[in-house]
Parts: structure tokens; sequence; C-alpha cells
């Protein structure tokens, strides 16, 4: 997912949302802890990595289901690494495998909360947890991706979401987040779903990105269309 689009937001005057307390629907969920030392496990990651340049849409592997990971070997830790890499050469806050061609349901984060704190960390075969329509609000900033480059739109998703999945080494974890990172959360399992942002806005609001996109020149490399 791309940075926030602060300046617009700005702009707008778009109020933040009020953060219910977390649902009670999970009582005994271990939450994983992905803000600990985070400035230091984003920089490992990134520095045994390579950037690879990032897919847009119309490339195939955007547009459909990726696959499950089964291995948790030494190959995953490096297409973390590398998405950790690519991540930060094209200044995102969260990147799908699928989003530099690999067809893998595996997605890594550095992304700030509602409260500004650091969430760092990568997750295998992700699942959004649903939540119980009365504990949802729905939060309708702008969002952005780095495979739509340049382009940002109003989306209302909810402020506050519970995702589980496993690390990479395959031990099952959950991440919750609120906010800009409950929107990334959203986003990412999106992608992985075979599905951008985009595709859940209204046909005039995707056209009009579309078109921000045909007009804006991304600020790191992209992997052409044929
Ligand atoms: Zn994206």
């Amino acid at each position: 997912m791309a940075q926030q689009d602060s300046a617009r937001q700005a702009a707008e005057g778009t109020p933040a949302a009020e953060t219910p307390e977390p649902a009670e629907s999970g009582e005994d969920l271990e939450f994983l802890d992905d803000t600990a030392d985070a400035e230091e496990r984003e920089r490992a990651h990134r520095e045994r990595g390579t950037a690879r340049p990032i897919t847009v849409v119309g490339n195939p592997v955007l547009h459909r289901r990726c696959q499950d990971v089964t291995e948790f070997d030494d190959k995953l830790t490096q297409l973390i690494d590398d998405m950790f890499a690519s991540q930060r050469a094209a200044e995102g806050v969260g990147l799908a495998a699928n989003q530099i061609g690999v067809d893998l349901r595996v997605f890594v984060y550095d992304c700030p909360d509602d409260d500004g704190v650091r969430h760092v960390g990568a997750i295998c075969n992700p699942v959004i947890e649903e939540l119980p329509a009365e504990s949802r609000v729905l939060d309708e900033s702008n969002e952005g991706c780095l495979s739509v480059p340049t382009a940002y739109a109003p989306l209302a998703r909810p402020d506050y979401a519970v995702c589980r999945g496993q690390d990479a080494q395959g031990k099952p974890v959950v991440v919750r987040g609120t906010g800009y990172f409950a929107r990334c959360l959203q986003h990412e399992t999106d992608h992985l779903d075979g599905y951008l942002y985009i595709d859940r806005l209204s046909k005039r609001d995707r056209k009009d990105a579309l078109r921000q996109m045909a007009e804006g020149t991304p600020r790191y490399e992209t992997v052409p269309n044929d």
C-alpha cells in the first residue's frame, strides 16, 4: 500500500474516526507484538534483500488468487527480505508478493497505526477476521497502491482489523491494527485474493484513479505490461 496521502487528507480535513475498543469476539487471542524493535527488524530485512520492480494494474499476477505458502524455507526468507527491500525502494507501507511478480500468499508491512506507532512484519496465508457489524466503524480516508502508481481515492473500510496467518517459520500468528494499519492489513490481504483497492471503488472513482495513474510518473521501477 502507498504512503498516506497526507497533503490531500489535510486539505480535505478528514476527521479522525473514533476507534472503538477491540471487538470482544477474540477473548483470548494472543496478538503478535509487531512494534518491538520495528526499526531494527525492518532494516535487517531490507539490507539482506534486493529491491525488485513493482507490477502494476493489468498484470495477470495481480488479478488472481495467489498460491498458499506451504514451504517455510530459506527461499521464503529470501523472498520476504526482497519484499522489504522493494517496499522501502518504492516508499510503501505494505507490499504483497504478487506486487513483485511472485504468486504466493505472503505480504510485508511497515505501517503506522492510529496512534502513530510503527508496525513491522510479514504474514503468510493471511485471513481477515469478520468483525461483528455493531463494532464496525468505517474510515473513509484516501487509499493508494504501489501497483496503481500516483493515484489516490477515498475508500470506506473498517478502522479496526484482525488478521490471522502464519509467520515466516509457519507458526500461527494474529495481528491487529487500527487506523491506517487496519486499512493496510485489509488492502494487502485483498491483493493476495486477486483484488486491488480500485476494484472496490465506484465505476467513476475507479476511472478517476486510472486517469491519475496515466497522468503520473511513478518514483520507482515498475514492470511494464505487455
Ligand atoms: Zn496495493
